[in-house]
């Protein structure tokens, strides 16, 4: 089939799937009010390979068939590829001012987790499957969720623990037959799942031998019979209270799945009861994962910089020592994120034919933009000044005489505009809030998920060390 134009992919949309929000059951994804900003936010990777400027980056060549597919599919084999890989995200993010398209990034995350971690355990059956998956993703190209992280109940407690409240918190097996496997649980927090083809499940921890009915993998079209998904609310469209802006509104939403005892194909499945590489297959996915994150963070404080600087000069504040501190901060922020995002790509790990960021730096950045991130946006809030959250709404300047008093009192240095200063401080809020803070440290991983990557691949590093120093004072 090929490359999809972004209407083929919102047709491929219309399938049954069962989605909630606020209460109610979504009948058309793609124009329903509430959904359909997600649809169109996402439809920017389609729209970047139809885009002549953008096709070169957004396209690769299928190195068996020739054909053109998503850079999204193409697998990485060396350094070049993962910086292409890099400046597609960081691109795509921009064109959604800021946001992600997401749903083809996270695609090629967890599709080559599940390819590296059938490939290392060496199981034929497993390696076919997840083969012929791939190319059903590549050759149509789908868009596919990562379901990763399961609910999961008292954390402390291993998912088969008998201490449980009930076996349901990490998605298992609950029946077997010739022709498939029952799963049932639950799964939290899947950006995008509402408006992908595809459903691919991962495990989210390591397991032991008792946890075997939980070591599962497998992937699903989005409207099978039992999958149900509840979407958070979100920023779908210009209040009242917003001053008007004719770019289209993006964002992304996520989904609580519920798998209510769905059947999957034998053909779906990579991974039943091999608790042994359970672990493996979600450390695999973070490798990639995080490094997406790095990149779309990069392009999304662009945008907060780029709309801090401009307050600043509104206000009249931009020369002043402090601040000029505070955007250097800001600029160190980004500059370090990019600068590690980037060599994590050009010392690449290659693994079971597959390159990966490098695991240690792909960390790093994430960690780095996750823990100094409040930071970041202190100094925005504090340049801002208490407008930031006092401003007069637009229903207020759309009153004459409340107009004149907000356009002679909340303008800035001469010449700027009160409406112009009250559109960025709109800007920011929009994109500063306490969504995006939790997003930047949950989104890819807790920050201690980061540190215990970081000290795990560390160890052969630190033994080196460690024999080095004994060298120097003499310990033979
Ligand atoms: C906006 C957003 C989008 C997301 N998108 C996706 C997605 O597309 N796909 C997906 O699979 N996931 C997604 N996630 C989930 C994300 O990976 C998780 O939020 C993250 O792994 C933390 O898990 P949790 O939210 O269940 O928090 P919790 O597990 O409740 O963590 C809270 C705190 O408890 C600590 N903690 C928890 N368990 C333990 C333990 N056993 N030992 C020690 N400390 C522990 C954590 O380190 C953290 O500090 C998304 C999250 C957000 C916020």
């Amino acid at each position: 089939m090929g490359l999809r134009t972004a209407e083929e992919y919102k047709n491929g949309l219309r399938d049954g799937r069962e989605v909630w929000i606020e209460g109610e059951k979504v009948e058309d994804i793609t124009s329903h009010p509430k959904m359909k900003v997600g649809v169109e936010t996402s439809a920017i990777d389609y729209e970047m390979a139809e885009n002549p400027k953008f096709r070169d980056l957004a396209v690769a060549i299928h190195p068996e068939t020739g054909e053109p597919i998503s850079r999204h599919y193409y697998i990485s084999q060396n350094a070049e590829d993962l910086i292409k890989r890099h400046d597609l995200i960081v691109e795509a993010t921009r064109q959604g001012d800021g946001i992600i398209p997401f749903t083809k990034d996270v695609a090629g995350d967890s599709l080559n987790a599940v390819l590296i971690t059938c490939r290392s355990m060496g199981n034929e059956v497993y390696i076919d499957r997840i083969n012929r998956f791939y190319n059903h993703v590549r050759n149509n190209d789908l868009s596919v969720a990562c379901a990763m992280t399961d609910v999961k109940g008292d954390r402390s407690l291993h998912p088969s623990s008998p201490d449980q409240e009930h076996p349901d918190y990490y998605v298992h097996v609950v029946d077997k037959n010739d022709k498939g496997i029952i799963v049932r649980g639950a799964k939290g927090h899947i950006t995008c799942a509402a408006y992908c083809d595809e459903i691919l499940v991962l495990p989210c921890r390591a397991m032991r031998e008792e946890d075997t009915d939980y070591a599962l993998s497998f992937a699903i079209p989005v409207n099978t019979k039992g999958l149900r998904q509840i979407v958070r609310p979100y920023r779908y469209h210009q209040g009242p209270l917003e001053f008007p802006n004719d770019r289209p509104i993006r964002s992304q939403t996520e989904s609580w799945i519920i798998f209510h005892d769905v059947f999957v194909p034998w053909e779906r499945v990579f991974l039943c009861g091999e608790w042994q590489y359970a672990g493996a297959m979600a450390y695999n996915f973070s490798y990639s994962h995080r490094h997406t994150a790095s990149c779309y963070r990069l392009a999304m404080t662009e945008v907060q910089l780029g709309l801090a600087i401009a307050i600043a000069e509104y206000n009249g504040i931009d020369k002043i020592s402090h601040i000029r501190e505070k955007i250097t901060d800001m600029i160190i922020y980004i500059e370090m994120l990019n600068s590690l995002s980037r060599a994590s790509c050009l010392e690449p790990i290659i693994r079971e034919g597959v390159a990966l960021p490098n695991y240690i730096i792909s960390n790093l950045a994430k960690y780095h933009f996750a823990k100094n991130y409040h930071e970041f946006v202190k100094n925005v809030e504090d340049l801002c000044g208490g407008i930031f959250i006092t401003t007069p709404t637009y229903k207020d300047y759309q009153v004459p005489e409340l107009k004149e008093d907000i356009d002679k009192y909340l303008s800035g240095i001469k010449g700027t505009s009160a409406l112009d200063r009250l559109k960025i401080i709109q800007g920011l809020k929009t994109t500063i809030n306490a969504d995006d803070e939790v997003l930047a440290l949950h989104a890819e991983g807790s920050l201690q998920a980061e540190r215990m990557t970081i000290y795990g691949e560390y160890q052969k590093r630190l033994q080196e060390l460690k024999r080095n120093a004994e060298k120097i004072v003499g310990i033979d």
